[in-house]
């Protein structure tokens, strides 16, 4: 250990001085010392303690403040509001009940430098005897309109509070308040300096950040508003650091332990498809995505990217890419979709953008016959099939491939971990050892940066924000009242007299699928009979056989109908670039994301499309939607008002874990967070130098030995 130096020098101090000085070495062991128990607290404090699993004094100080108030004067009391004060007891006693069903009280003569004050306590005559005169407290107190003071909570405490500090505000429980956390805190505000710094001086100072003692006093004892702050911060960058580490060493490690084949030939195949094979010319963003693919692909180990982009932003070519990059080295790729619906589009599609191209692919789902099956079995077995786009059935144990070298798994929420590795053991035999293919994940649903590297951090990340060219905006209103829906309903008809076509979207009834198929056939027949009674209308839900949804789908398809009625099962599968208009009815029943995907099924045309959501006006959500088009940018504030709903007891989503980072306000400080793990991995992999030691005990703490059990992949 360094010698301790004169105060901002190097100079060493003086053995006079040193022998006076005031030096204590942290003493973790006294951290695990136990609070007191119910004989000091009373049996319901205790409970309570025990309740918010407070055991050691190390806990306690790891029980952070939700908020501060002000530490008030007797002098500064207003009426009407409620506050901490500290003060001496100067008289006490109890007040004898006159009626049956009083409730008795105790009154005490309080005071501070500023003055004093009459309090009373209710309901406990035995703080006459706990609290003699001179005892000191730190009392909770309200002060009715009429100036009267009641004691709302109530703690011992032997410190002094200076008259305007910032007061710390505990979760409490049934049996313990805040103040009396507070009480327990001061009491061992000493032991701060026992808690551990975790952080390798170098990374604090060069992020300018406190150490964790001077964090958490500056939390639980604020000197001021700005401390507090400074505290948090700190703290939530440890929070952050450690999820990062977590997931960026997961992926790591999974680098080094699964080897994948190769695929760094130069285009062949893939170079004619592009130049002459497409149909149009990529968009800048499809481009990249390309680039960040074959780098990958190139590698030795498998490439784990996660595509984003919304609905339409034309993720299908970039896969494509993938896959037959596998195909023209003489591999094989496999594409797996969640649905039927959606893995036939993607065969359709697939095959569309591959005009001319011989390439030998199948698709195969739950609905191939038997014999079907068996050929692309054997096929994929042998080699001779290159390319298979599939549902489950793809990671059945009977099927095996020759050469699989790039999956891709689109929507890949939908599946589960189990399910992707079972993809990733499709890979082939290389030698003696088992090769894993490389694979890209696709989702739909674009989630703001903060929560992918929280949800999908040990995944790289490539966006589509662009749509393609011809793309047309889709204006959107929230309509409301009959009036309203009126001129909604003749500025349908006038699109469908354009020879355009619309969808009308049924309300969300989350409880039953056949209530929601039930309210669909209504308001279809409604319709059909009034509003639209000049026009073709057909139905769409889910109960329907999977027969009558071909029918309506096609018909709607081939301008054979005019209104396709639906719940939203629309969501996914469909393109009509003909359907202009969109109306959604209870707008408010779906989410945010749930209704831009939706309203994604229009504006895939040549003409303007209008978007139109009933529901409230004031609705912050629909006005979002009003207001934006960027799915991103969406999703951004999806998130910001989730956690504003948070805060009335709707946690549901992963920013959840964090105790004290709060996204996506600490979005910079997750940044800053990301770059300082992958450079302390990148130097260090297994945290395994001695100036990493508390480091790699706090996330192994925080997240088991394997960092893994409480991520979700
Ligand atoms: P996603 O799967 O991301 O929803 P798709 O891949 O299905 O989107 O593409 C949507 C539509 O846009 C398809 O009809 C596709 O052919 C077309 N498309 C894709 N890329 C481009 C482009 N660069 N220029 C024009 N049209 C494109
Ligand atoms: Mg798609």
């Amino acid at each position: 250990m360094a010698l301790p130096v004169a105060f901002a020098s190097s100079e060493p101090l003086d053995a006079g001085s040193l022998s006076t000085a005031p030096i204590r070495l942290p003493r973790p062991s006294r951290l695990a010392a136990p609070l007191p128990g119910a004989s000091d607290l009373g049996p319901r404090a205790a409970r309570a303690l025990e309740t918010l699993g407070l055991h050691t004094v190390g806990e306690l100080l790891e029980h952070l403040p939700r908020a501060r108030g002000e530490a008030r004067t007797v002098a500064t009391l207003r009426r009407g509001e409620t506050a901490t004060v500290l003060v001496e007891v100067q008289r006490i006693d109890t007040r004898s009940v006159r009626r049956r069903g009083m409730k008795p009280r105790v009154a005490a003569t309080v005071a501070d430098a500023t003055g004093s004050m009459e309090v009373s306590f209710f309901n406990q005559p035995w703080l006459a005897q706990r609290y003699p005169p001179r005892t000191r407290l730190l009392l909770t107190v309200r002060t009715d309109e009429r100036g009267r003071v009641s004691v709302t909570a109530h703690a011992p405490t032997d410190l002094q509070v200076a008259a305007d500090a910032q007061v710390a505000q505990y979760p409490a429980s049934e049996g313990i308040d805040s103040t009396r956390i507070l009480a327990l805190m001061r009491e061992h505000r000493d032991a701060i300096a026992d808690t551990l710094e975790p952080l390798p001086a170098r990374l604090r100072t060069r992020e300018r950040l406190p150490d964790r003692p001077a964090a958490l006093a500056a939390l639980h004892f604020p000197g001021s508003e700005d401390d507090a702050e400074g505290g948090r911060r700190r703290l939530a960058f440890d929070e952050l650091l450690l999820v990062q580490l977590a997931l960026l060493r997961r992926r790591a490690r999974r680098e080094r332990a699964a080897a994948a084949p190769s695929l760094d030939a130069e285009r062949d195949l893939t170079k004619r498809w592009l130049e002459s094979g497409l149909p149009f010319p990529l968009t800048d963003d499809q481009a990249n995505a390309l680039e960040d693919i074959d780098l990958d692909l190139s590698q030795t180990h498998p490439m784990q990217r996660l595509l984003m982009g919304e609905v339409g932003s034309g993720k299908t070519v970039v896969a494509l890419f993938a896959l037959l990059r596998a195909v023209e080295q003489g591999w094989q790729g496999a594409l797996m979709a969640p649905t039927e619906t959606l893995a036939e589009q993607h065969f359709a599609t697939i095959q569309a953008l591959m005009p001319g191209e011989a390439v030998p692919a199948a698709l195969l789902t739950g609905s191939t016959t038997a014999s079907r099956r068996q050929d692309v079995l054997g096929k994929l077995a042998n080699g001779e099939l290159s390319l298979v786009v599939g549902t489950h059935a793809l990671i059945e144990p009977d099927v095996e491939f020759a050469r699989l070298a790039v999956a891709v798994v689109d929507e890949q929420h939908r599946f589960g971990v189990r399910q992707r590795a079972a993809l990733d053991a499709k890979g082939p035999a290389g030698g003696d050892e088992q090769l894993t293919p490389h694979v890209l994940h696709m989702t739909a649903t674009p989630i703001p940066r903060t929560l992918a590297l929280v949800e999908h951090g040990d995944l790289d990340h490539t966006v589509l924000k662009q749509l393609p060219r011809g793309r047309r905006p889709i204006e959107t209103h929230v309509a409301g009242g009959e009036r309203e829906r009126e001129r909604a309903y003749e500025r349908i008809r006038e699109e469908l007299r354009a020879g355009r076509q619309a969808f009308v979207v049924c309300p969300l009834v989350e409880e039953s699928e056949t209530l929601q198929a039930k309210a669909a056939r209504a308001e279809f027949e409604r319709l059909r009979d009034t509003e639209f009674k000049d026009f073709r209308v057909v139905l769409m839900h889910g109960q329907l056989r999977p027969r009558e949804k071909q029918e309506a789908m096609a018909a709607f398809a081939a301008g054979g109908a005019d209104v396709l009625v639906a719940t939203s099962v629309i969501e996914v599968g469909i393109d009509v670039p003909n359907a202009s208009v969109m109306l959604v009815e209870d707008a408010e029943r779906y989410g945010i994301s749930q209704l831009h995907q939706l309203r994604g099924r229009i504006g895939r045309g040549e003409h303007p499309s209008l978007c139109l959501l009933f529901g409230p006006k004031d609705s912050a959500r629909l006005k979002a939607l009003a207001a934006h088009r960027d799915g991103f940018e969406l999703a951004h504030i999806d998130l910001r008002l989730r956690r504003e709903g948070e805060l009335i007891g709707t946690r549901q989503h992963g920013l959840a874990q964090f105790k004290i980072a709060q996204l996506p306000d600490d979005e910079a400080l997750l940044e800053r967070a990301r770059v300082r793990a992958a450079a302390l991995l990148d130097a260090d992999p297994e945290l395994a130098a001695p100036e990493h030691a508390l480091l790699a005990a706090a996330l192994a703490d925080a997240y088991g030995p394997e960092a893994a059990a409480k991520i979700a992949a």
